[in-house]
């Protein structure tokens, strides 16, 4: 499988994760765009949003409960933060496993900017 979030899931590539369980990992981005900015992903190969499948949204579910929890476990929940899937070629989208951003850890910006 030529994914590297699917290799970051598999442990052939490292990552610095903040949050695993049996459906879901969640690890600091190498490039980071906000003092906290962290990868949230489904361990399951869905390429994008246009690919989640009736039987995949518990599993996004699943994203969106650990972003809650990674959230308070690095002490932002309460100042906020941003929650960002992209999706697709003007998106900016570059890694083709679904992923959220979870960005925090100052004022952001205009989602434009
Ligand atoms: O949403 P998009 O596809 O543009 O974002 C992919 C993100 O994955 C980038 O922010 C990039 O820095 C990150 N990345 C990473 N570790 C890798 C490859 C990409 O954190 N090994």
């Amino acid at each position: 499988m030529d994914c590297i979030f699917c290799k970051i899931v598999e442990g052939s590539v490292p990552s610095k994760k903040v949050y695993e369980n049996e459906h879901v990992l969640a690890f600091h981005d190498i490039q980071p765009s906000a003092p906290v900015h962290i990868l949230i992903i489904p361990k399951k190969h869905i390429p994008t949003m246009n690919d989640v499948e009736a039987g995949d949204w518990g599993l996004i579910g699943e994203v969106h409960r650990a972003a809650q929890e990674i959230a308070r476990q690095e002490g932002v929940a309460e100042s906020g933060y941003r929650l960002i899937n992209n999706c697709g070629s003007d998106s900016g989208q570059v890694v083709f496993h679904i992923h959220y951003h979870l960005l925090a850890g100052t004022k952001l910006g205009p989602l434009n900017a």
